[in-house]
């Protein structure tokens, strides 16, 4: 017997964005195979923070997140920017939890790999997925064409052909499946670099998470990003920076050299040695705002950074990848129930639409808000006089978070209700 290459739904990816969805799919009773390029557990360049939309997102994938296993919870965020050093505690609110969590990518995403494995998903380590596979006649998406790799990750063997009625892309911000039926990034969208190592640090314990909001270039001038220090519980913290460009236009910078310089300078006080990295500096591209669409096309949906799920915000994309996850898996099912073949294309593409209605408006913000703090005066303006503010930062902290009560809470929340459902989802 070869290996099955049938199934109801193949995932391209086991990150969050496919691990989620490969785990709300067979929780519902669907055959799933999760096609993995890497083997868990695998490093991932990220900065291991979670705010509460994201803790929110793993309550509902009725994930554990004991201490124990290395879960190191988090109060709120310290601001550090413009002379002031500013602790702002996550909200106590009704549709979310008050606390963020860490933890390292490598046991988060094998976590999450394993959690999807004990409903039922069958992920498969080593497999990389080359291109889709259409149908000849109507163009639509019928599978994917992968071919295993090796412990090295070289790929070996031949390729095998895997087949489905419904594929879904969650391969990242390389979306390798997407750029191979033609869709581009749209070049109206922001797009983030970011950088990131870890250090030691007896800080590593803090339950904050910390963001410096002057990063500043060779000649001084401040950039539209941020720095970031989240403490692991293990002896060490994620330490990295990363800019925005409104455009997706290359920036030109050095980030590498942004980071080194930001570390000697600035982190001081977390005792830190800045020439022991305990990895090496890697960095990657961010992709936010929707940069990629349509979210569906017949035969294909796309979760998570596919689909440029992050948000220009803040850079967080692992809230965003497990909810497009969780509204793709709902639009699977009605899927499954419509009764006629309209009706079960109509529920398919219902998943972009919800995607637009969920954070459309949100991400439009996000990119105006990318266009502001490309002027160095607004970032300057904003750390300066914005950061002491309590009212404004009461606001700004439920924005940049996107931590707010949906069915209106306070006047912050409504304020955030109301711009999100004006700004145009696009
Ligand atoms: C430096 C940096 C810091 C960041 N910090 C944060 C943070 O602190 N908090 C936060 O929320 N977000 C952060 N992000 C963003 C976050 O990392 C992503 O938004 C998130 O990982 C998206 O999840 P995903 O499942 O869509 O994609 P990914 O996590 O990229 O997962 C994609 C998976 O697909 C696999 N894959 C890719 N191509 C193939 C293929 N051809 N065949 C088979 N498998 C394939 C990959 O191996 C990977 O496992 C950061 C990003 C960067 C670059």
């Amino acid at each position: 017997m070869g290996v099955k290459t049938q199934a109801d739904v193949i995932v391209v990816g086991a990150g969050p964005g496919g691990s989620a969805v490969a785990y709300y799919l067979a929780r519902e009773g669907f055959n799933v195979i999760a096609l993995e390029k890497s083997r868990f557990p695998r490093e991932k360049v990220c900065g291991d923070g979670l705010t509460p939309k994201a803790v929110k997102e793993l309550q509902l994938l009725n994930l554990p997140t004991p201490r124990e296993d290395g879960w190191i919870p988090n109060w709120g965020l310290r601001m550090v920017g413009g002379g002031h050093r500013l602790e702002f505690p996550w909200h106590e609110q009704e549709s979310f939890p008050n606390y963020g969590l860490s933890l390292t990518r490598s046991s988060f995403d094998h976590t999450l790999a394993e959690h999807a494995r004990s409903a039922g998903a069958d992920i498969r380590e080593g497999w990389f997925v080359t291109g889709s596979v259409r149908d000849d006649l109507t163009g639509r998406v019928i599978g994917v064409t992968a071919k295993a790799t090796d412990e090295k990750g070289r790929k070996v063997g031949d390729e095998v052909t895997y087949s489905a009625p419904l594929v879904i892309a969650a391969d990242g911000v390389s979306a390798r499946i997407a750029l191979g039926l033609g869709m581009e990034r749209m070049d109206n969208r922001p797009m983030g670099v970011a950088v990131r190592t870890y250090f030691e640090t007896p800080r590593h314990d803090e339950e904050w998470m910390e963001g410096h909001l002057t990063i500043r270039d060779s000649e001084s001038h401040l950039l539209p990003g941020y720095g970031w220090i989240f403490p692991l519980g293990d002896g060490t913290a994620n330490i990295g920076l990363g800019t925005l460009s409104p455009n997706g236009a290359p920036s030109g910078l050095d980030h590498r050299a942004l980071f080194d310089n930001w570390v000697r300078e600035d982190l001081k006080d977390w005792g830190i040695d800045p020439d022991a990295p305990v990895s090496k500096v890697q960095g990657a591209a961010i992709p936010m705002a929707f940069n990629r669409q349509p979210h569906y096309v017949p035969g294909l949906m796309l979760v998570g950074d596919s689909g440029g799920m992050v948000s220009p915000f803040n850079g967080e994309g692992i809230a965003y990848a497990m909810q497009s996850a969780r509204r793709a898996s709902e639009a699977v099912v009605a899927w499954r129930e419509a009764r006629t073949d309209g009706a079960r294309e109509a529920a398919l593409e219902s998943y972009a639409d919800q995607m637009k209605e969920d954070l459309g408006g949100y991400f439009s913000l996000g990119r105006v808000f990318a266009e502001l703090i490309d002027h160095p005066s607004v970032m300057r303006l904003c750390t300066r006089y914005g950061l002491p503010r309590p009212l404004v930062m009461h606001f700004t902290h439920k924005l940049l978070a996107d931590v707010y009560e949906p069915s209106g809470g306070d006047w912050a929340d409504r304020l955030m209700v109301t711009l999100t459902k004006v700004a145009p989802a696009a």
